[in-house]
């Protein structure tokens, strides 16, 4: 039983970690006019770099690399001081390089067998990024330390522009970007070494079962947030869908009906993120140790034949728990948990496991008897061994924080 477990509490050692931070910028007239140039620079040097690739493949059959746009791209700035050649050569070759990790990552899900989307050509409006890779090449953070009441930071081709900052950034700057966001801009500096800010131990352990009716349930019993409000959402979206498809090409009801799926999805992604915010949250601050299930991509994307058991409901066959109507979102939002779990729990000093999820939802975690029949329901667990009754969750949660805590102890005897 998870009470027997006495673990030493961790210390909280100050190690540093990886940041972002984001300020408004308060750019002059011209300031913004070379601002707004630059971005559109940098997209017309991503677009011809992709119809560059484009072409030699389709044509010849080359596939053309990073390596050899980038040797391009002296060329591209010595022939035109004017335009390209006013801004950062690092900046440019980092736009090449964002566009390289589009083609690896569309490669990457070929070979897994999917069917995505080429890279596009990005339109106005769909590329409002620019990234110096690093402080001092072609940009500077903090540029004029000799002005105390002010900050501001210097970008190749735009000058000193002021920053609006609201906070210290702590820490060493890595890379600076510009964002266009509507009529705005910021400066978004990626910081290493920033101090973790860790948190007291609690000397307390907990694994989590990430599951459908709340998102996390813990070893001790506690249900984190309720899924509820996800699934009205998600079963809205599911109609607004269903009615986007009943509506006239090019019609404006159709348009309509666009813009209500996307609101829609926007909603959902807000109230996932939220949810991950604080669920993440209260874990960190309860618990030095957090076990979780290692989330397998393949193996919870294969989808498991649901059996109705004729109520509305499905009998339990361990999968279809986790497959069926709100799969996607809930998928979209275990990874999104994890994600966010992971950066807290790095942030205050706490220790996160991943451990193989396989049998830990029919397995009793008082005798070990491991039987699909334990698995009563999708909320009960009854071992037909032992007769231990518990909730499923619960269960299955007692059963990855020990899996996680022999992992634990493998790895320090080592
Ligand atoms: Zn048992």
């Amino acid at each position: 039983m998870p009470a027997d477990i006495v673990v030493a509490s961790l210390p909280s050692v100050g190690v540093g970690v990886r940041r972002s931070f984001k300020f408004l910028l308060r750019p002059t007239g011209k300031q913004a006019a070379a601002l707004a140039q630059c971005l559109e620079d940098h997209r017309e040097l991503y677009n011809a770099a992709l119809e560059h690739r484009r072409t030699a493949y389709r044509k010849v059959g080359v596939t053309v690399r990073y390596g050899e746009q980038s040797a391009e791209l002296k060329h591209i700035r010595a022939d035109d001081p004017d335009g390209q050649g006013r801004w950062s050569f690092s900046s440019q070759q980092a736009t090449l390089r964002r566009l390289d990790k589009a083609y690896r990552a569309f490669f990457d899900r070929v070979k897994a067998g999917r069917t995505p989307g080429f890279p596009r050509f990005k339109g106005r409006g769909w590329f409002d990024t620019v990234e110096w890779p690093k402080d001092g090449d072609g940009c500077r953070w903090d540029s004029q330390p000799h002005y105390p009441t002010a900050t501001y930071v210097r970008l190749q081709g735009v000058g000193h522009v002021r920053v609006h900052q609201h906070r210290r950034a702590p820490g060493t700057v890595k890379t600076i970007s510009i964002k266009r966001e509507g009529a705005r801009w910021f400066v978004v500096l990626s910081c290493d070494d920033v101090p973790a800010q860790t948190l007291p131990a609690t000397g307390a352990v907990a694994g989590i079962d990430m599951g459908v009716a709340s998102l996390a349930t813990t070893s001790d019993g506690d249900h984190i947030d309720n899924q509820r409000h996800l699934a009205t959402s998600a079963s809205r979206l599911a109609a607004a869908q269903r009615e986007l498809a009943r509506k006239k090409r090019g019609s404006k009801r159709r348009r309509k009906a666009v813009a209500r799926v996307a609101a829609l999805h926007a909603k959902v992604r807000r109230q996932r993120l939220d949810s991950a915010h604080k669920a993440a949250l209260a874990l960190v601050r309860g618990y030095d140790v957090i076990v979780h299930e290692a989330l397998n991509v393949a193996g919870m994307t294969r989808r498991a034949a649901p059996k109705p058991d004729g109520e509305g409901g499905y009998l339990a066959n361990g999968q279809s728990a986790k497959s069926g109507l709100n799969k996607s979102i809930l998928d979209a939002g275990w990874s999104a948990f994890l994600t966010i779990l992971s950066h807290k729990a790095e942030s205050a000093g706490r220790e996160l496991i991943a451990v193989n999820p396989a049998n830990t939802s029919r397995t009793c975690s008082r005798c070990g008897h491991c039987a699909k029949e334990n698995r009563v329901t999708q909320a009960v667990f009854r071992c037909t061994g032992c007769g231990f009754y518990a909730h499923a969750d619960v269960n299955a949660a007692i059963n990855i924080l020990r899996a996680g805590l022999a992992l634990r102890e493998a790895a320090q005897a080592a």
